[in-house]
């Protein structure tokens, strides 16, 4: 875990998508989030700040050389069509670094099917009950307001999103901090979960008196979230940018 008295180090990853929309991503999406996080990082009141880079698939070592990620805090991942290019030895070097140092995992909308996501969760990450492109209102709600993602998020809603159907085929999260529900599928999906994973965790543990680490909880802090369709603006919502900044500094252990 990082030094909390330097900036917090990001790296925002993509595949280097060829199909996402310049009229709706001019700069792509890896430089777009890019720079909403470091602006959002400039305008809060919380001290810390971020040291932001961007990678991607087509870059030598698929821009994860061993000695980047070393030095990198959180790493930001969005992924659509190109997952099974991931190499088996950089999804192993990210799922070695989220479980053994506590490399923060900030998984975005189709990375639902990102390698290192399914490995650390040990999951399919199937989306059940489907999904569908048509563009539809996404009604999200705060669960967990107490928790240190929802700060200062209230329920919101986005005009136009890709559906994802549940069941999701994840393991329980230890907490659940956005759900969504699209009212013109009538169908709900968990768009915000926060899962622990790794180093800290007693394998032969069951249950007893809640003291987190040596117990149940993992120091690699990894945090979903659904929205994010190419074809939508929504990493342009503010409430999501805002979000999206509390969960690189959740996952990085700064809140
Ligand atoms: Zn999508």
């Amino acid at each position: 875990m990082s030094n909390p008295a330097s900036p917090l180090r990001v790296l925002v990853w993509d595949e280097n998508p060829g199909h996402v929309p310049q009229d709706i991503y001019p700069e792509g999406i890896r430089e777009t989030l890019a720079k909403v996080l470091s602006e959002k990082s400039l305008n809060a009141s919380w001290g810390n700040s971020l040291a932001l880079q961007t990678a991607h698939l087509d870059q030598p070592e698929q821009g994860l050389p061993d000695a980047l990620l070393a030095e990198t805090d959180v790493l930001v991942w969005w992924a659509h069509l190109r997952h099974a290019e991931l190499s088996d030895s950089r999804t192993a070097a990210i799922v070695e670094a989220v479980e053994t140092r506590g490399l923060g995992l900030v998984v975005l909308h189709s990375a639902h099917y990102a390698k290192p996501f399914l490995q650390l969760l040990k999951a399919t990450g199937h989306l059940k009950g489907g999904w569908h492109e048509n563009g539809q209102p996404e009604e999200i709600r705060v669960c967990a307001p107490q928790h240190p993602i929802a700060q200062g998020i209230s329920d919101f809603t986005l005009p136009e999103e890709e559906m994802y159907g549940a069941p999701f085929d994840v393991p329980a999260p230890e907490c659940l901090v956005f759900q969504s529900y699209f009212p013109q599928a009538q169908r709900f999906f968990p768009s915000g979960l926060a899962w622990s994973v790794g180093a800290g965790i007693d394998p032969n543990f069951a249950s007893g008196p809640g003291g987190g680490q040596g117990q149940g909880e993992g120091q690699g802090r990894i945090f979903y979230f659904r929205p994010g369709h190419e074809a939508h603006p929504t990493y342009f919502h503010p409430q999501v940018q805002a979000l999206l900044l509390n969960a690189v500094c959740w996952a990085g252990h700064r809140i």
